[in-house]
């Protein structure tokens, strides 16, 4: 999922372009170190196919272009794969004397659609203990695989978790995520607060025009309907945030901090934590 966090390679961009212009594809399985804005100092891992996209949701404001696929069959590196990727990464960070913070499940698209998510996440635990022990391994996630058990023993290993939570309303959830099927926001939210382990959510908010009409989730109705998610969710701690790359759609336009920080004060009117990225 959000590959939002993470700041692409130079060699990642240069490739990406000849793929697709719009598209910010991460080109190997694993990137970094990179400066992330809410993780510190991480290393990316995207458990997804190298040259397209793949996820359950169709954000607008996607970074890496509209959605092609939900089904990632075929197409996926093995876990021994990402492993040795992940590996000789840390090793290299070892040598140089990288400090590393976290490494990051997000990439092209919804890390938890890999089937052996599980078993991804516990040799990213093993290696992070060899290489880099004060490392956290971390999750972004939209969320919607949380009745699916191999994903959810793999986000219960994790560190961190971050799910999204963009919408208050379901018409909103449909226009700001553009869900595959039948998802809906009220499983979602449901799902999520019957995950039992702490959790953290990252909620992106923006307006402008997508699909040829005007969308503000931001909008002091919407704000009223996630604040009341958020009370019900009780997260350990709220990440917002807006554009900070090219969206998929080019009319969207982003949310001003002054904004952000008077809905951060509403989630900490409600005793959650709140930060604005
Ligand atoms: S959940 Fe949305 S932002 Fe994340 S990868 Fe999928 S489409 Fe992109």
């Amino acid at each position: 999922m959000p590959a939002q966090a993470m700041t692409q390679t130079t060699f990642g961009k240069d490739l990406a372009h000849e793929i697709d212009p719009v598209a910010q594809l991460h080109l190997t399985y694993v990137y970094g170190p990179v400066p992330s804005r809410r993780l510190g100092v991480s290393l990316g891992v995207n458990p997804l196919p190298v040259e397209t996209k793949v996820c359950n949701f169709d954000c607008p404001y996607c970074e890496c272009g509209w959605t092609v696929s939900d089904r990632p069959a075929g197409r996926l590196p093995s876990v021994e794969t990402v492993a040795a990727e992940l590996e000789a990464k840390l090793a290299e960070c070892q040598a140089q004397g990288v400090r590393l913070d976290a490494i990051t499940f997000a990439g092209n698209g919804e890390p938890t659609l890999h089937p052996s998510f599980r078993q991804m996440i516990e040799a990213s635990c093993a290696l992070r203990d060899a290489y880099a022990p004060q490392a956290k391994v971390a999750v972004l996630t939209n969320a919607t695989r949380l009745r699916q058990p191999n994903a959810r023993a793999g986000l219960m290993r994790a560190d961190i978790r971050q799910f999204k939570l963009d919408a208050g309303t379901e018409a909103m959830f449909r226009r700001v995520d553009r869900p595959f099927g039948a998802l809906t926001l009220a499983r979602i939210v449901d799902d999520i607060c019957a995950f039992d382990a702490p959790k953290m959510l990252q909620s992106m908010f923006f307006r402008g025009q997508s699909a040829g009409a005007p969308i503000d989730n931001a909008a002091p109705e919407e704000v009223e309907a996630w604040l009341q998610h958020v009370a019900r969710i009780r997260p350990t701690e709220v990440h917002l945030y807006s554009l900070d790359r090219t969206p998929a759609e080019a009319t969207l336009e982003k949310v001003s901090r002054a904004e952000l920080e008077a809905i951060a004060e509403r989630v900490r009117e409600l005793g959650v934590r709140a930060e604005v990225f």
